[in-house]
């Protein structure tokens, strides 16, 4: 019988996304597989602390080992903002456009580049272990968006080593190299060495 997974998250592509990063072998259920008003406060200070928290919960609400993850930006000139605060910087949870003019507005006046990261933290639980593992990209953020694809920050990040922003690459060559896919690729290799 294949693995069960649940990983909470009602993000249709980071499912798949993740589903493909684990393979035929295991199968990765989700809240909208059960009980889609499955919810879980992010109130952590870090990326770990609200990743453990939401693994932690939907473990002990599913039963099913369970994985979970939390992203965000971080732009080293803003003090890591908006960090854990990445989907609500501006205020409305969500509002992608504001949240970028934000940036755009704090940045302002202060010295390019501006260096910043892309930051996710992926972790497994079981009610008896817990793993954790972390994926970077490195980048800067531009000075006006570009690009029409990706979420959230994409069109002003510029992953080091490309003239195009994450918002101007499809989403398979995005997923090739971003956070996510890093951190669940190390998550995936430290559990199979278990
Ligand atoms: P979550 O961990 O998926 O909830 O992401 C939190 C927030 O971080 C999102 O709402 C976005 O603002 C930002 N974020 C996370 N990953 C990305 C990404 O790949 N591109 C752009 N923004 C991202």
């Amino acid at each position: 019988m294949k693995k069960k997974l649940f990983f909470a998250s009602k993000n249709k592509g980071k499912i798949r996304e993740v589903a493909s990063i684990f393979g035929d072998g295991v199968e990765i259920v989700s809240p909208l597989d059960y009980d889609e008003t499955f919810e879980v406060i992010e109130d952590g200070d870090t990326f770990e602390a609200n990743a453990i928290k939401k693994a932690k919960e939907a473990y002990e609400r599913f039963g099913t080992p369970a994985l979970a993850d939390d992203s965000g930006l971080v732009v080293d000139q803003l003090d890591g903002a908006p960090g854990v605060y990445s989907a609500r910087y501006a205020g409305e949870p969500g509002d992608d456009e504001a949240n970028n003019r934000k940036v755009l507005r704090e940045l302002d006046g202060k010295p390019e580049p501006h260096a910043a990261r892309f930051v996710c933290c992926a972790v497994y639980h079981d009610g008896a272990e817990t793993v954790v593992a972390t994926g970077k990209i490195e980048g800067r953020i531009i000075h006006a968006p570009r690009g029409e694809n990706g979420f959230g920050y994409d069109p002003l990040f510029l992953p080091e080593g490309y003239d195009r922003t994450t918002a101007e690459m499809s989403l398979e060559e995005k997923n090739k190299i971003s956070h996510r896919a890093r951190a669940f690729t190390e998550l995936q290799r430290k559990l199979s060495e278990r």
